[in-house]
């Protein structure tokens, strides 16, 4: 059993997530996890909780708003390629 720091529920399916500065938190979901660790969108504030886009070491939800405060760089982000099903 291992408790949540986010919620605090002692839960026995609790998991463990490490981060890439090595420090090791507990969580009883994905999103008490998502909540703690996702980074947020520096233009529109949403929880980045799939890939999303890296521009200049900021993080961004899609190719929009990296666009939208990192023109420059943003300018190479794509979200789609254009096709569309006809
Ligand atoms: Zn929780
Ligand atoms: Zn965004």
């Amino acid at each position: 059993m291992a408790t949540c720091e986010v919620c605090g529920n002692d839960y026995w399916l609790a998991f463990e997530v490490r981060t890439v500065s090595g420090d090791v938190h507990t969580f009883d979901s994905f999103e008490c996890a998502a909540h703690k660790l996702a980074p947020i969108c520096e233009h529109c504030q949403v929880k980045i909780i799939g890939h999303g886009v890296e521009v200049s070491g900021r993080f961004f939800c899609c190719g929009h708003c990296a666009r939208a405060v990192e023109a420059e760089q943003g300018a190479e982000i794509r979200d789609t390629v254009g096709a569309r099903p006809a």
